[in-house]
């Protein structure tokens, strides 16, 4: 206990000052009273940078066709059991205005993994439009694009069409895991260099990681976060794998509860405040699919951003990246109202009508 005290102190001084050991240290711990002595330090530096409010970002879930084979991912190419669906123009500029109308002021796009020149003016048309919800002299809708990996020329082109911000997870910043983790045409080295690339196209720039994966170490973790610093991030999503039964990893998964699945994502995240401080980390989905109250527990741990779905419904069933997603059968405007007061329960508001930018990008500008 002495010994975490050390290190919460250690971290919470200054950014950035934590070992692997000591990151390790803290991603590993289970006795109840250390992992709630951990939570409340980084929950105060989550306070402290950002405040007592959660910045929201509704995410539309565009489309399930997918170029690539991720041996973990329910959408996988592979996967012959998922009906595959794209949204049009129409979908995402209606979507768009509900969000907008909702107050979020920030909306992500996210889908399958797709290139292409067809796909890349789909993208942009979206973008316009999205933009165009907002009327004239109102600051429009942040954007946020989730779309995989994709060339310096493609990444440059969203970010002149007005997209502000790319979330593309590393998964795993540990290369022979990453290995095991995908088919051999899939690049890791490809995949930091995109986020290379985000940064000079002048992206608020996020990645993240899977905890839990069958053959990961606490270690592999620790080093996860230092590498989310050693590129500097602006923005992290991250959490628990979750195995889908249609995927080759789903079916040799072993078996772990979904309050380990859960303390261990809960863990990373307030690791990664504790030593990023100025970040924003999103309280995943993937966290309310191990407990009800998951993405709360997320906030309370360190997180500071939600990204509710407001695809259409009948969509959701096949935007399943793992068994037991939430909310598939929840409207837009249910999911507002059941998480303003699920908030509010915990003594947090949402942040209305603010894009909530990452402290850190804002710094550097
Ligand atoms: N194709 C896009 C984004 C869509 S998938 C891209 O490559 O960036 C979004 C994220 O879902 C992935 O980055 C991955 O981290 C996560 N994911 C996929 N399968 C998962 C599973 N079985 N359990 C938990 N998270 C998963």
């Amino acid at each position: 206990m002495e010994e975490l005290s050390r290190i919460l102190e250690k971290a919470v001084t200054e950014p950035k000052a934590l070992s692997v050991a000591e990151l390790s240290k803290l991603v590993s711990l289970s006795d109840e009273g250390a992992v709630r002595e951990m939570r409340s330090a980084a929950y105060e530096l989550k306070c402290k940078y950002c405040g007592k409010v959660v910045s929201m970002r509704g995410i539309i879930e565009l489309g399930n066709i997918c170029a690539k084979d991720c041996f973990y991912c329910g959408i996988r190419k592979s996967n012959l059991n998922v009906e595959r669906y794209q949204l049009s123009l129409e979908d995402v500029e209606r979507l768009a205005r509900i969000n907008y109308e909702d107050d979020y002021a920030s909306i992500v796009l996210q889908s399958g993994e797709i290139e292409g020149d067809a796909h890349t003016e789909f993208i942009e048309e979206c973008i316009k439009r999205i933009i165009a919800v907002a009327p004239p002299g109102k600051e429009p809708l942040g954007i946020t694009l989730s779309l995989g990996e994709q060339t310096e020329d493609v990444f440059r082109r969203w970010k002149e069409a007005g997209a502000d911000r790319y979330l593309l997870r590393i998964e795993t910043s540990n290369p022979k895991l990453y290995r095991k983790l995908h088919p051999h045409s899939h690049d890791f080295e490809r995949r930091v260099e995109c986020l290379r690339m985000l940064r000079r196209c002048g992206y608020q720039v996020g990645t993240g990681v899977m905890s839990c994966l069958p053959g990961q170490t606490f270690d592999d973790l620790a080093n996860d976060i230092k590498f989310f610093g050693d590129i500097d991030v602006d923005m992290i999503g991250m959490g628990p794998y979750i195995p889908h039964n249609d995927t080759p990893l789903g079916k040799i998964a072993p078996y772990i509860e979904n309050s380990e699945r859960l303390r261990l994502g809960l863990n990373m995240i307030s690791a990664v405040r504790l030593y990023l401080h100025d970040v924003n980390i999103a309280s995943t989905t993937a966290l309310q699919a191990l407990a009800d109250d998951g993405r709360e527990q997320g906030i309370l741990a360190g997180a500071n951003v939600m990204m509710p779905n407001i695809t259409d419904t009948k969509y959701r069933g096949n935007y399943k990246l793992y068994e037991n997603k939430p909310c598939l059968d929840e409207n837009a405007e249910q999911t507002r109202k059941s998480l303003e007061l699920r908030l509010k329960n915990i003594g947090e508001a949402i942040n209305y009508g603010k894009r909530g930018d990452s402290p850190h990008f804002m710094k550097l500008e």
